[in-house]
Protein backbone atom coordinates (compact mmCIF):
# COMPACT_ATOMS: atom_id res chain seq x y z
CA UNK A 1 0.00 0.00 0.00
CA UNK A 2 1.43 2.92 -1.00
CA UNK A 3 -0.61 5.88 -0.38
CA UNK A 4 1.68 8.86 -0.44
CA UNK A 5 0.01 10.89 -2.81
CA UNK A 6 -0.34 14.24 -1.57
CA UNK A 7 0.99 14.86 1.72
CA UNK A 8 2.56 18.04 1.30
CA UNK A 9 -0.98 20.34 1.70
CA UNK A 10 0.54 23.18 3.03
CA UNK A 11 -1.37 26.54 2.36
CA UNK A 12 -0.40 27.58 -1.41
CA UNK A 13 -0.20 31.48 -1.61
CA UNK A 14 -0.12 33.32 -4.55
CA UNK A 15 0.75 36.50 -5.90
CA UNK A 16 -2.24 38.77 -6.97
CA UNK A 17 -1.89 39.30 -10.64
CA UNK A 18 -3.29 43.17 -10.17
CA UNK A 19 -0.99 44.47 -7.18
CA UNK A 20 1.04 41.05 -6.12
CA UNK A 21 -0.13 41.02 -3.00
CA UNK A 22 0.14 37.40 -1.28
CA UNK A 23 -3.12 35.85 -1.28
CA UNK A 24 -3.59 32.82 0.47
CA UNK A 25 -5.66 30.02 -1.96
CA UNK A 26 -7.75 28.23 0.16
CA UNK A 27 -9.06 31.09 1.70
CA UNK A 28 -9.64 33.67 -1.01
CA UNK A 29 -12.91 33.99 -2.41
CA UNK A 30 -11.63 36.25 -5.61
CA UNK A 31 -8.75 34.30 -6.13
CA UNK A 32 -6.04 34.26 -7.86
CA UNK A 33 -6.73 38.16 -6.90
CA UNK A 34 -6.40 39.42 -3.44
CA UNK A 35 -9.82 41.06 -3.40
CA UNK A 36 -12.87 41.81 -5.60
CA UNK A 37 -11.57 44.98 -6.00
CA UNK A 38 -8.37 43.62 -7.90
CA UNK A 39 -10.63 41.54 -9.47
CA UNK A 40 -13.13 44.03 -10.85
CA UNK A 41 -10.31 46.11 -11.68
CA UNK A 42 -8.60 43.27 -13.69
CA UNK A 43 -12.05 42.35 -15.65
CA UNK A 44 -12.59 46.11 -16.38
CA UNK A 45 -9.06 45.96 -17.72
CA UNK A 46 -9.61 43.86 -20.47
CA UNK A 47 -12.63 46.13 -21.67
CA UNK A 48 -10.66 48.80 -21.52
CA UNK A 49 -7.06 48.97 -21.44
CA UNK A 50 -6.37 52.40 -20.20
CA UNK A 51 -7.44 51.43 -16.46
CA UNK A 52 -5.34 53.26 -14.13
CA UNK A 53 -5.18 52.13 -10.53
CA UNK A 54 -2.71 55.05 -9.49
CA UNK A 55 -3.42 55.36 -5.89
CA UNK A 56 -6.58 53.50 -4.66
CA UNK A 57 -7.83 53.76 -0.76
CA UNK A 58 -6.00 50.84 0.28
CA UNK A 59 -8.89 49.69 2.59
CA UNK A 60 -9.01 46.10 3.92
CA UNK A 61 -12.38 44.98 4.53
CA UNK A 62 -12.82 43.02 8.08
CA UNK A 63 -12.44 39.72 6.68
CA UNK A 64 -13.86 38.03 10.09
CA UNK A 65 -15.76 39.12 13.03
CA UNK A 66 -15.00 36.82 16.22
CA UNK A 67 -15.92 37.76 19.35
ZN1 LIG B 1 -4.76 42.48 -5.46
Amino acid sequence: MNQKLHEKEKTLFVNCPKCRKLVEWATSSFRPFCSKRCQTLDQAGWASEEYQISSLPDESPPSEDIN
